[in-house]
C-alpha cells in the first residue's frame, strides 16, 4: 500500500504553511485532529482553514500544506473555479464553522488545464465549436474566458501590441491567466458579506509551481513572492495586482524564453 501512496516525483516539500498565513492562530494553530486511536465519539468538524483548490491529482491540498484530517475544508474542482456549488459549500464553511475557521483559501497550480483551454480558446475561437455541445465543459472555460481576456489585456499594456508574436506569449498567458484567476477568486470571496462584515475571516491566494514545488504569490510589492497573499483589497489594488503579474521574474522570462 505504501508503494501505491508514496510521492511520486509531484508532491512537495513545499515550505509554505496555511497557519502562517492565518492571522488568527499567529503561526500556531491548535491541532485539531483526533487524539487517540481509541477514541470513539465522532469529533466535531473544526477547520481552521477553507482551501478552493483544483481537482489536478497532482495538486493534492493537505499533502501540500502537511496538514491533516479535520484540518482544512477542502473544495476542488477544475480550474479551482467559483461555482455555485463551491460558493454554497463555502457558504456553509464560513455559516457553520466560523469558530474555528481563520482563513480561506485560493489554489491555483502551474499549467491548470482548464486555463489552458481557456487560453487557447481566447488565441483560436474556432477552437470553442467543439465545445459547444458540451455544456458541463462549456460552463467551466466560459467562466475562464475573462481572466484570459484581463491578463491578455494586461500583456498589451505592459509589452505592446507585439507581445502576441513573442515566441512564449501563449506559456506566460496561460500563467498569468492561472495566478490573475487564483486572485480574483479570492478577490470575490473577499468581498462576499459574510467575510466583509469583519468576521476576522481573511481570503488569500497562490499558485502551486509544479516544478518548483512552491507556492507563487505575487503581489503589488513583490511580484516574486512565495507563500500566501492577501487578496487585492478593491479593484484600483487589483489592477496594480494585474500589472505586477506581468512585470514578474516568472512571466517576463516565459515571455523571452517561451516554455
Ligand atoms: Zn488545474
Amino acid at each position: 500500500m505504501s508503494g501505491l501512496i508514496r510521492a511520486t516525483g509531484v508532491l512537495p516539500p513545499s515550505s509554505t504553511t496555511i497557519k502562517g498565513a492565518a492571522s488568527g492562530c499567529n503561526g500556531s494553530c491548535p491541532s485539531t485532529r483526533a487524539t487517540s486511536v481509541g477514541d470513539t465519539k465522532a469529533p466535531e468538524q473544526r477547520p481552521f482553514a477553507a482551501v478552493v483548490g483544483c481537482a489536478d491529482a497532482r495538486v493534492p491540498v493537505e499533502l501540500i500544506f502537511n496538514e491533516g484530517p479535520n484540518e482544512l475544508f477542502v473544495m476542488r474542482v477544475a480550474g479551482n473555479a467559483l461555482g455555485p456549488d463551491v460558493l454554497g459549500s463555502l457558504k456553509y464553511a464560513t455559516d457553520r464553522l466560523s469558530d474555528s475557521l481563520k482563513l480561506v483559501v485560493v489554489l491555483g497550480h502551474s499549467g491548470c488545464g482548464a486555463l489552458t483551454a481557456a487560453v487557447d480558446i481566447f488565441l483560436e475561437p474556432a477552437d470553442y465549436l467543439p465545445l459547444a455541445t458540451k455544456h458541463s465543459l462549456r460552463t467551466i472555460v466560459d467562466g475562464l474566458l475573462v481572466v484570459v481576456q484581463a491578463a491578455a489585456k494586461r500583456f498589451q499594456e505592459e509589452f505592446g501590441p507585439d507581445v502576441v508574436a513573442r515566441p512564449g506569449y501563449r506559456a506566460a498567458l496561460i500563467e498569468a491567466s492561472i495566478v490573475t484567476n487564483a486572485a480574483l477568486a479570492a478577490y470575490s470571496i473577499q468581498q462576499e458579506s459574510a467575510l466583509a462584515r469583519g468576521t476576522g475571516l481573511e481570503a488569500v491566494y497562490g499558485v502551486y509551481l509544479l516544478d518548483a514545488r512552491r507556492v507563487w504569490a505575487p503581489t503589488a510589492g513583490d511580484p516574486s513572492g512565495f507563500g500566501l497573499a492577501r487578496a487585492p483589497r478593491d479593484p484600483a489594488a487589483f489592477a496594480e495586482f494585474g500589472h505586477a503579474v506581468a512585470r514578474s521574474e516568472r512571466i517576463k522570462s516565459l515571455i523571452e524564453r517561451g516554455p
